[in-house]
């Protein structure tokens, strides 16, 4: 079994981190204009008009050692090693009384599962992905269903695999949204998961990329107005990938910080500790993952909803 997990883990290690290189054509985001973090967080104290829903959409096993440094003294001081972790795909609709329904991230395709195949996954890919351990609970095209086919936009926390298997349950033409350099990261792509990337995008509109700022060595920084309305914010948490993105909401409830797989896990979020093997760069995934957890420090109230756990 040890060994199993840990072929897999190497496997994906090798995968998932380099999953974001795509042929697919990029485009300005027509959505979104840069606001400042003092203005993002002067409005939280103030309920925000959007509906916020987080749908489960699948559960799912991967090797702890993608999910969490298990290098990290802290990792070592609680006895954590590697072994098949239980985890979540989620989608999350956003209702917004003046612009309609959005999604972040997408959740998990009926189809897809039914047959990858058809989708440029191909059986080598399920089997490193370990799709058969990949269990539906609400499958993206009932959500998309009850919506009444309505979503008028997805914004993407990252361009992995597993944040747009929910992609074929959404008409060929909804806009697509994610942060800048998602579509061109070029370290290592295997051909067959870059194969499945482009399958899942062909045929839609060229991808919208946040206009973030250019922080520290060119990587995305700073904080977009989605709606140019306080509602809900874009924020640059570049690491895990160049362009990943949490995403705030000021919700009827209060704030909600979605924090896509800047933390997977919830011990990670807890300790402060980075993702694990499936995270580009683990150094600037541990600066977003205490920015996001001091911006959360200074603000109690806002709800934090992971990347992969509840
Ligand atoms: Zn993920």
């Amino acid at each position: 079994m040890k060994s199993a997990t840990r072929l897999i883990s190497l496997l994906l290690a090798g995968l998932l981190a380099a999953c974001s290189t795509t042929s697919h054509p990029v485009q300005s985001a027509a959505l979104g204009k840069p606001a400042s973090a003092a203005a993002m967080e002067a409005a939280l104290a103030t309920p925000g008009p959007v509906e916020l829903q987080t749908v489960a959409s699948a559960d799912w096993v991967v090797p702890l050692s993608g999910l969490l440094n298990l290098k990290d003294p802290q990792a070592v001081a609680a006895g954590l090693a590697d072994r098949p972790e239980p985890i979540q795909v989620y989608l999350h609709v956003l209702r917004h009384p003046k612009f309609g329904v959005f999604l972040v991230d997408t959740g998990v395709s009926a189809q897809l599962l039914k047959t990858p195949s058809k989708f440029g996954i191909s059986s080598e890919l399920q089997q490193m992905l370990n799709i058969p351990r990949l269990q539906l609970r609400r499958d993206a095209e009932s959500v998309v269903a009850e919506l009444g086919g309505q979503v008028r936009g997805v914004f993407l926390t990252h361009l992995h695999l597993d944040h747009i298997t929910g992609l074929p349950a959404l008409a060929r033409d909804v806009p697509i949204h994610a942060g800048p350099g998602e579509l061109a990261e070029q370290h290592a792509m295997p051909d067959m998961m870059r194969a499945a990337t482009d399958a899942l995008l062909a045929g839609r509109p060229a991808q919208h990329e946040w206009p973030f700022a250019a922080g520290r060595d060119g990587v995305p920084a700073g904080v977009i107005d989605v709606f140019a309305d306080g509602s809900v914010f874009a924020i640059a948490a570049p690491g895990h990938t160049t362009g990943s993105t949490a995403y705030l909401v000021r919700t009827l409830q209060g704030p909600v910080l979605l924090t896509g797989d800047v933390s997977h896990t919830r011990w990670g979020w807890e300790h402060g500790v980075e993702p694990g093997d499936y995270t580009r760069d683990q150094l600037l995934n541990r600066s977003s993952l205490q920015q996001l957890k001091a911006l959360v420090a200074r603000h109690p109230a806002i709800e934090v909803r992971l990347g992969h756990q509840p």
